[in-house]
């Protein structure tokens, strides 16, 4: 782990989290896209993914006990929460909350980044996992291990920021078999790839996975936070 990226969590409270922001919005992205959902995201990320949207929070966050954040999430009464960050592993907490969050009825889902190990999430818990393609800068630190801990019903995202991203994304598909594994994403950089460019790739692959828009950045302003 790069030290000087977790610094932020340095001096945080044992058995809190760092929370950059808990708020309410539309699911912009995976097979629950478009439904109400409530956002608690985490401060702090070990990656620095070249097309990052979040970074403002790798180093702003407030520290907050679980109770605290679920009875903010609870008070949103909305049944869907997702768990994001920032990267929420990094902060071994995020654990607990995930499963007082199923135990309290919600949906829960988890974004994460594929760095680091899914095995110990909740398996009521719905992952939306990341394969990092080459553009993105971290593509060395795909945790491979992952694939084999997965649930059939969690979801493999791959952002294409390029042609190589795409044919990259695709013999990972077929080599491992993900198409049949897993709800497999495939999603375009905002600004860097068309939807229309990625459409036609998909469409000549032959794969059988699921072009997604980041939704939320149509209905938004693309470059606001909190949405
Ligand atoms: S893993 Fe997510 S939060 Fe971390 S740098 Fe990449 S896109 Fe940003």
């Amino acid at each position: 782990m790069h030290a000087q990226r977790l610094a932020p969590l340095v001096g945080k409270p044992p058995g809190q989290l760092l929370i950059h922001e808990i708020y309410r919005s539309i699911q912009g992205e995976s097979t629950f896209a478009g439904l109400p959902c409530v956002f608690v995201r985490l401060a702090v990320c070990d990656s620095r993914c070249v097309w990052c949207d979040t970074p403002h929070a790798f180093t702003q966050g407030t520290a907050r006990t679980l109770d605290d954040i679920i009875g903010q999430v609870l008070d949103f009464r909305t049944p869907l929460v997702e768990i994001t960050g920032g990267e929420p592993l990094v902060q071994p907490e995020s654990l607990p909350l995930m499963a007082r969050l199923a135990d309290a009825g919600l949906t829960v889902l988890l974004e994460t980044s594929g760095a680091h190990a899914v095995r110990p999430v909740d398996r009521r818990v719905h992952i939306i996992m990341d394969l990092k393609c080459p553009d993105s800068g971290e593509c060395a630190n795909n945790r491979w291990e992952n694939l084999a801990d997965l649930k059939p019903t969690d979801q493999i995202k791959f952002v294409i920021a390029s042609e190589t991203d795409f044919r990259w994304a695709e013999q990972v598909i077929r080599g491992h078999d993900l198409e049949r594994r897993f709800v497999v994403l495939v999603s375009p950089v905002f600004g860097a790839v068309t939807p229309r460019q990625l459409a036609e790739w998909l469409l000549a692959s032959g794969l059988q996975v699921r072009l997604q828009l980041q939704l939320h950045k149509f209905i938004w302003d693309p470059e606001a936070r909190g949405v």
